[in-house]
């Protein structure tokens, strides 16, 4: 039968038991025993997920329900190390290459992040602090995770255009748009969190965007604000449960309710009608939206943008990006629209990025 805890297990003792309860759900027809159901094999995996990972019960269940057990698994094994450094070549002020070279002559390894990016590297040593070197002071590079550089490369600015980043802090993001603009046009750089505005115009004066202009609004006010059909292309980088970054946050695997998923998906459904309406479908753009996540949970990602798409006309593109997995068309009971399939979910056990959705 499946298997049952005892009174005091070691965590060797769990560890095993939930490898051998994922192999027998893999192969559950050859492997489990008939009077044992599935149910009692997943609550078991829950159970033993939680007492060695730390993760609640909601969400253990959660990406158990979104993955096959041993890929459910994988991933959260590979949420329990941290994803390498990753750092974005400034491109307004320097080049990958020069970044490279001043870096390793001091003394640290690194590597292109691989052939999908031009500006990003990734780190494998440093003996000096990355926040503070005399490169990083000069704004060559930024300091942030391969997988933000993705949205950012699914919107594909240009010079010249008018472009808004609904929730922007600490500019990661927004700054390396201005430097795909080449700092020619208007970036509308707006972050709702008034002690947090310190942090995006301290990086993007740093990093030499002058194309920036700074506010502080509630994004879904910003319609209104700036004007609807005003911008050729807008990012909602969303705010989120953080289900995907839990190597960063490790308090996100006890801490997060179903409850606070729907409050999330409520305020990121209103935030990305906002962005769709400050976008000018007439624009020689097309008129561009991209909405990312660093949620793997689908009530945050794909049922937010399948909830535009019934509100709005628009329609789900190929982001472009050439790598990922497809987003979700059927999920539980639910049914999205086809198009979904174009946007894109990576995950640190496949990908050794930070869990993450986007879609464009
Ligand atoms: N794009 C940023 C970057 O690359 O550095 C990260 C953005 S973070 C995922 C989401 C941000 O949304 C947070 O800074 C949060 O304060 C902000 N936020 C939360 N509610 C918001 C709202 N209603 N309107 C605009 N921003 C909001």
């Amino acid at each position: 039968p499946c298997p049952t805890p005892g009174e005091a297990d070691d965590p060797k003792t769990i560890r095993r038991r939930i490898a051998e309860v994922a192999r027998v759900l893999d192969d559950f027809g050859a492997l489990s025993h008939p009077a044992s159901p599935r149910a009692a094999y997943l609550a078991r995996l829950v159970e033993d997920v939680g007492a060695y990972y730390g993760y609640n019960a909601f969400l253990a269940g959660a990406i158990f329900a979104l993955l096959p057990p041993a890929e459910a698994l994988a991933l959260i094994e590979a949420q329990e190390a941290r994803r390498p450094t990753t750092l974005r070549a400034n491109t307004l002020k320097s080049r990958r290459r020069d970044v490279a070279a001043a870096l390793i002559a001091r003394g640290v390894a690194l590597d292109p992040v691989g052939p999908w990016s031009k500006v990003g590297l990734v780190v494998y040593e440093a003996p000096v602090p990355l926040g503070a070197t005399p490169e990083y002071l000069a704004g060559h590079y930024m300091l942030q995770g391969a997988a933000s550089l993705l949205p950012v490369m699914a919107l594909g600015a240009q010079p010249g255009e008018t472009v808004v980043d609904l929730a922007a802090a600490p500019g990661g993001k927004a700054s390396h748009i201005g430097a795909m603009m080449k700092n020619r046009g208007v970036l509308w750089v707006n972050e709702a969190s008034a002690g947090r505005l310190r942090s995006v115009s301290a990086n993007l004066s740093r990093l030499g965007v002058t194309c920036g202009v700074v506010c502080n609004y509630d994004g879904r006010d910003l319609p209104r604000v700036l004007g609807e059909r005003c911008a050729d292309r807008a990012l909602l980088d969303a705010p989120c449960s953080g289900t995907g970054v839990v190597a960063k946050d490790p308090g996100v695997k006890g801490s997060k309710s179903q409850a606070d998923i729907w409050r999330c998906a409520h305020l990121q459904k209103a935030l990305l009608l906002a962005a769709i309406d400050l976008v000018d479908a007439g624009s020689p753009s097309g008129g561009v939206v991209v909405y990312s996540t660093c949620s793997i949970m689908v009530e945050e990602n794909e049922n937010v943008v399948n909830y535009a798409l019934r509100k709005r006309h628009v329609r789900v593109v190929d982001a472009g990006l050439g790598f990922g997995r497809p987003g979700l068309v059927r999920w539980r009971e639910h049914r999205f629209h086809p198009s979904l399939a174009h946007a894109r979910r990576f995950y640190p056990h496949t990908h050794n990025l930070d869990g993450f959705f986007v879609a464009k």
